[in-house]
């Protein structure tokens, strides 16, 4: 039975009025401001490059006229000033851990982890206070599992530490400590399910599963439809960065991934840095509060776009909608540049199209673009189908491409959507 009983909140702000969250995380900006510019080496010569006191960002629009940090500016800047190169604060204290994450880029780790915005997405996807979760993200070298890991503490829920380990040995043990929740990539929560099958078990009689909190990666809407309909749970789907934490976790209503409180996330034109409106697709940029390791418009090279009517669950924050794709998964095709969310968009017009990719190749240095369409059930006109697609490709892309039609299961689920098998030789 899917319970959608758990949609109520972790922290009283969850429901504050736009207003006073305007005024909330402004109040927050000018304050890490001020605190970066005063103890963060990176910071302050970053500001200063760029001619801007702390004091004259007064607003969040204001944000627009402080330079974009690229995930580059961070390795290069580590790379000249190791380990953390410049960004860190570090306290009196110490620092915990020592975290390296792919780019590569050195993070500390806060000695008391104060971040809430993990324990906001853990509760709003149903984890409570009791329940047993088994955390299968990777307790090696990068942040993600340990503060999942320390946000359980807050939430009063007991953790298991596997990572992502052997298979069998983790229906063993979801079996034997009557796990009640999954904390993993979406990928692997499959993998569990399939192994459990094999094994002759039920994944909804023989496990105690309730929750599962997933992310890390795409998380495509059959792959959700087929563990939902395996498991009988919700899956709280989240967002979010080694280098700025949780950006977006969903509630049980599943409309968008709500932004938590400690964070400002704009969607940006890639080019210009410039805010875009609610509901344009851009790239999402974040600035966190963290005393620690604070980053001030770090670019996150994701696709996405705000979402701000108000939610059934009654949390008041914007939301994310779908992760659209990387900022560098554009494809040029005939000189024209085609993102995966363009094509999202014109697919979204077809209703029968259950899912899609695009195969560019090239012949006789000339770029051909195939568009293959897996259709939700047989359609009696294809022909027409098909010149519909095809026209409303040209209309949004300006390129033009041939449709053809594959089976049930054509197209697997983690494809690329476009995929660039051109060789360039
Ligand atoms: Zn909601």
């Amino acid at each position: 039975m899917i319970d959608r009983t758990h949609g109520y909140f972790q922290r009283e702000k969850e429901t504050m009025s736009k207003r006073r969250r305007e005024a909330y995380l402004k109040q927050k900006l000018s304050e890490i401001l001020r605190y970066g510019y005063r103890h963060s080496k990176a910071i302050r010569s970053w500001l200063d490059g760029a001619g801007i006191k702390p004091e004259k960002i007064k607003d969040l629009k204001d944000l627009e006229r402080l330079p974009i940090t690229k995930k580059t500016d961070l390795v290069t800047a580590q790379k000249q000033t190791p380990p953390f190169g410049g960004f860190a604060i570090v306290p009196k204290k110490g620092v915990r851990r020592i975290y390296f994450s792919p780019g590569p880029v050195f993070e500390p780790g806060a000695w008391d982890y104060e971040d809430i915005r993990w324990v906001q997405a853990l509760f709003a996807c149903g984890i409570r206070k009791g329940d047993v979760v088994l955390n299968t993200f990777n307790y090696h070298l990068t942040p993600l599992a340990f503060m999942l890991d320390e946000s359980l503490k807050k939430l009063r829920a007991s953790v298991v530490p596997v990572g992502p380990g052997n298979l069998s040995m983790q229906i063993q043990l979801m079996r034997q400590l009557h796990v009640t929740g999954f904390l993993g990539t979406p990928s692997f929560l499959m993998s569990l399910v399939e192994a459990a099958e094999r094994m002759s078990l039920d994944p909804q009689k023989d496990l105690s599963l309730k929750v599962a909190f997933v992310g890390a990666e795409m998380f495509p809407e059959s792959l959700r439809q087929r563990l939902e309909g395996k498991l009988g749970i919700l899956i709280g789907q989240v967002y979010g960065t080694v280098d700025v934490g949780c950006l977006g976790y969903e509630c049980p209503e599943k409309t968008g991934m709500h932004v938590p409180e400690d964070v400002i996330v704009e969607i940006v034109d890639t080019a210009t840095g410039k805010q875009l409106e609610v509901g344009a697709t851009g790239e999402i940029v974040a600035t966190t509060f963290s005393k620690i390791f604070p980053m001030i418009r770090f670019a996150t090279g994701d696709l996405s776009y705000l979402i701000e009517n108000p939610c059934p669950c009654g949390r008041t924050s914007p939301r994310l909608g779908k992760i659209l794709g990387r900022t560098d998964q554009v494809t040029k095709v005939w000189g024209i540049f085609i993102h995966p969310w363009q094509v999202d968009e014109v697919m979204a017009k077809f209703s029968e199209v259950a899912n899609y990719q695009i195969v560019v190749t090239r012949k006789e240095y000339r770029d051909e673009m195939t568009v293959y369409l897996e259709l939700r059930k047989d359609v009696t006109d294809q022909m027409d189908l098909r010149r519909r697609v095809e026209r409303e490709m040209e209309e949004i892309l300006k390129v033009k491409g041939e449709v053809v039609f594959t089976g049930k299961g054509g197209i697997p689920d983690r494809a690329k959507k476009i995929d660039d098998r051109r060789i360039w030789e």
